[in-house]
């Protein structure tokens, strides 16, 4: 059995691949990304059908951080000229919310710049979690607000709130390197409170940040260990006036790759493409949809996307359907969005043992060859374990810091939508 046989085996088992199968994905060839976007998305098809739920993000508050993160516009420093602006009203925040909602997204992700919320803020977005709710009885509700002190979390699921976002974004030993203002630890923690209260946890990671194929393992197993019910993959964008502007690493097939690689070691769980989609999959988007389940509509946080109608022809083109808000995300042994983070105890994508804002980066809410070893239908040999290893770390050391083209042309700053007079691209 090679390896993509053995690993769509795991997946609709929810059996967790080793280490050396998720790095030997990563380590496939450009000839054999047909061949791992196949089987992926076996496992995407097998869990959630040719669903695609729909997010829409709104920038509850933008730019002018004090934290450093260097992949995020609006970090303290930045020189991005993003659009900067305070607290959204909830009647302000509704409206941009509505605009999405009326486009097919089921979930409005409310986010807001800033290294964690006062209890202040808290109120604030509880205001605005029941504008949105009085006039949308069936949305969900995630809200991306930084790191959270102790009653916070507890605080907006009392306000309504279903969801939590805060991402891992990249492996725990490289953490130090992309921002020194707080700790894998601090986000770590994040995530863990945001479970406690019975909030569906989110978390992501970032690629493209010139990290290596090791760390991408690394973060998404850590994610796997925390056990959020969504995962945002963002692929950086290097904006223009950040420390990391001139990381263009991601092809469109790399980021093929890594979703795959998440697929495949959260089978089960609301795998959603985030920021960076439209600037590395570029014209590939389409088949990213066999991997991810989920993806935002229209613009991001401080960056535009492509037209949501755009998004919506995609989808029906590509054979999927937009999950409506009757629609349950999750499967059945994972519980449902909204009555807490589901029956993680079963298995799911892992346990709670031990992953936003993080997600305030290129995204939202919430970027980023060699040997042939996936085992392609016509060829050879069943991959050994050490044979698959040892092309992973060869394949890695080439690929991964692989220089590309960069597309400044694609990276356009948002300019419509909240915070300005212009109405949202939904
Ligand atoms: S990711 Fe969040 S905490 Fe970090 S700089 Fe951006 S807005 Fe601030």
């Amino acid at each position: 059995m090679d390896l993509l046989n053995t690993l769509v085996d795991k997946g609709l088992r929810r059996e967790l691949p080793t280490r050396d199968e998720a790095l030997a994905v990563l380590a496939t060839s450009d000839d054999d990304v047909l061949d791992v976007v196949a089987a992926a998305g076996k496992v995407r098809r097998h869990w959630f059908g040719q669903r695609v739920k729909l997010n829409y993000l709104v920038n509850l508050k933008s730019g002018l951080c004090p934290e450093d993160c260097s992949y995020c516009s609006q970090r303290l420093g930045s020189k991005a000229d993003i659009l900067k602006y305070t607290w959204l009203k909830p009647d302000e925040a509704s409206q941009a919310a509505a605009a999405g909602l009326a486009g097919g997204a089921k979930r409005v992700c409310l986010v807001a710049s800033g290294r964690g919320p006062t209890d202040r803020d808290v109120d604030r977005v509880s205001d605005t979690i029941k504008a949105i709710k009085d006039q949308n009885e069936n949305v969900e509700v995630c809200a991306c607000l930084g790191l959270l002190s102790d009653g916070q979390a507890e605080r907006l699921r009392e306000a309504g709130a279903d969801a939590y976002n805060h991402n891992l974004n990249t492996s725990e030993g490289t953490y130090g390197d992309i921002t020194t203002t707080h700790t894998y630890a601090d986000r770590v923690d994040t995530v863990q409170k945001a479970h406690a209260a019975g909030l569906s946890a989110c978390s992501g990671l970032i690629a493209g940040m010139g990290e290596s194929d090791e760390d991408l393992v690394d973060v998404v197993y850590s994610l796997r260990e925390l056990d959020p019910d969504s995962v945002p993959v963002n692929f950086l964008i290097p904006f223009e006036g950040t420390p990391l502007a001139k990381e263009w690493n991601l092809t469109p097939q790399r980021c093929l790759r890594i979703l795959a690689m998440v697929r495949f070691v959260c089978p089960d769980v609301e795998v959603r493409i985030a920021g960076g989609r439209e600037v590395h999959l570029r014209t590939m988007q389409p088949l990213a949809l066999h991997l991810a389940n989920s993806i935002f509509l229209g613009d991001y946080l401080t960056s535009e996307g492509q037209a949501g109608k755009a998004d919506l022809d995609m989808i029906a083109d590509a054979g999927f359907e937009v999950e409506s808000a009757g629609e349950v995300t999750l499967p059945e042994h994972r519980g449902s969005v909204g009555g807490g983070c589901g029956s993680h105890a079963d298995a799911g994508c892992g346990s709670h043992g031990s992953a936003g804002c993080g997600s305030h980066e290129s995204a939202g809410c919430g970027s980023h060859e060699g040997g042939s070893v996936c085992g392609s239908a016509s060829s050879a040999p069943a991959a050994s374990a050490a044979s698959v290893a040892s092309a992973a770390s060869v394949a890695s050391a080439a690929s991964a810091e692989k220089p590309t083209d960069a597309r400044t042309d694609l990276v356009a700053v948002r300019r419509r939508g909240a915070g300005t007079d212009l109405a949202p691209n939904a």
